[in-house]
């Protein structure tokens, strides 16, 4: 990746040894525009999925299995909000939002988590099948937004402690959102066991302030690369390493060819079920907002 591509659809990771810190920077913008294109969602859900896209890059960038995959879920009950579903892949990003029009419509321009999810909960998915390690966290969806409950998610159920904040903007060229991330690692160093966290670390109230003083602006701002952002919160540290950025885009698994695979796992008469009024079976993609038809022919042929 060339150094011009740190400023827009791109994670970045950051280690700042001195303090036992690690980070994560990221901004979308194209990747969130047709991601968002895909469905026709009102301005105050595509702003929130915007943001949760961006928290998943962030912490689908932690993911040191290339075959990982990072999932955040929001389960609701009673909210204008039933499900939203946002994940990470090898640097692929994709998401939808499940919702009621009618009660959206009540909720306002600037609604509160709880206006939108009722009670609701945020389920945080590490899945890295190279290691075999499967590893879920759930917090409740409360706070000013989905960087805060992500903060919690990590403070109390991971006890690391940790920063997290989320910007989102829409102008003349589109969506764009950036966030950063940083945490406090007893070993600084990425990859090492975690024995033991003092969540009173005297070198953590640093960083989260340093971290703490970015500006929304800052954050999507098109113009301003991941590197230079994180040297202007920590320039005074002695050092603050990045390691290699990760391009970002939209992408899904839902090609026909993969929905014929998964429609030739079904036994013969239950796929003739499926089977609509056109002859054709209607697989729905919820992350792409779109439906294939697929013909049993070719499902057969696969099997
Ligand atoms: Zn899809």
């Amino acid at each position: 990746m060339t150094e011009a591509n740190l400023t827009i659809d791109v994670a970045m990771g950051v280690t700042i040894n001195a303090r036992n810190a690690r980070g994560r920077a990221a901004r979308i913008g194209p990747t969130l525009d047709v991601i968002l294109a895909n469905h026709d969602y009102p301005p105050v859900l595509e702003h929130l999925l915007a943001e949760a896209l961006v928290l998943t890059a962030l912490l689908g960038s932690l993911l040191k299995d290339p075959d990982g995959q990072l999932t955040i879920q929001a389960q609701t009950e009673r909210g204008a909000i039933d499900l939203m579903v946002c994940d990470y892949k090898a640097g692929e990003l994709r998401g939808y939002i499940r919702h009621d029009p009618d009660r959206l419509a009540e909720v306002g321009p600037h609604p509160t988590l709880f206006a939108l999810f009722g009670r609701g909960y945020l389920a945080i998915t590490f899945d890295q099948p190279a290691t075999d390690e499967r590893y879920q966290g759930i917090v409740p969806l409360e706070g000013d937004g989905l960087g805060e409950a992500a903060q919690s998610y990590f403070s109390q159920s991971e006890q690391i402690p940790s920063i997290v904040r989320l910007a989102v903007r829409k102008d003349e060229q589109g969506w764009v959102a950036g966030g950063i991330m940083f945490q406090h690692l007893p070993e600084g160093e990425e990859g090492r066991e975690r024995l033991h966290t003092r969540l009173d670390h005297p070198e953590w109230p640093h960083v989260a302030t340093l971290a703490g003083s970015v500006k929304p602006d800052e954050l999507t701002d098109r113009d301003l690369p991941l590197d230079d952002l994180v040297w202007r919160l920590f320039h005074e540290e002695e050092e603050v390493r990045t390691l290699e950025p990760v391009a970002l885009s939209k992408g899904c698994r839902c090609s026909p060819d993969y929905i014929a695979s998964v429609i030739a796992r079904f036994p013969v008469d239950e796929q003739a079920e499926m089977v609509g009024e056109d002859g054709m079976i209607r697989v729905d993609c919820e992350f792409c907002a779109t439906s294939f038809p697929i013909a049993l022919a070719a499902v057969v042929t696969e099997t």
